[in-house]
Parts: C-alpha cells; structure tokens; sequence
C-alpha cells in the first residue's frame, strides 16, 4: 500500500475466516489473503475516491459541514465527529 496507482482503495474480507485486508483493486485482479490463500471480497470503498491525485481522506473534497455545529466533518460517515449530528 502507498505506491501511487490509478486503484481504488478498498477494504477486503476473507468469507470462511472473517479476516480483512486494505487494497488498491485494480480490474479482475483475484486478491488473496497473504497467510492463508483465501479468495478475498471487496466489501467496502474507502475515501478517496478514484482517480484522485489525493491520498488523504480527510482532504477538503471527502468533508462537508455539519448544518448544527458549522464544523467540517467527514462526508463518509453519518454522525457529526464533534456534536454527534446525524445527517
Ligand atoms: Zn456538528
């Protein structure tokens, strides 16, 4: 992780084990858990999005601001991180 790369960075999961992995997923590339050769599912998109030349979720594009407390708080997750505000 960390090289630069055109992927969009997601967080993968093992079914059978339940264990979890960060990737840059790129095309049909098969992913698989290093230590126990499961075939591992994206599960979820994280921030930023694809293509960025960012790689800082909290960079001005991923924030909005909270309509009660008028703080920039993250756009990815549902609660305000300073007044507890659920979009
Ligand atoms: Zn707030």
């Amino acid at each position: 992780m960390g090289s630069i790369t055109n992927g969009q960075l997601c967080r993968l999961r093992a079914p059978a084990s339940g264990r979890e992995s960060l990737a840059f997923v790129e095309g049909d590339t098969v992913y698989r858990d290093e230590q126990t050769g499961e075939e591992l599912d994206p599960v979820a998109v994280l921030l930023p999005l694809a293509p960025t030349a960012s790689r800082l979720p909290r960079a001005p594009l991923n924030l909005r601001i909270c309509r009660r407390c008028r703080q920039l708080t993250a756009r990815d997750l549902a609660e305000c991180q300073f007044c507890g505000l659920v979009s």
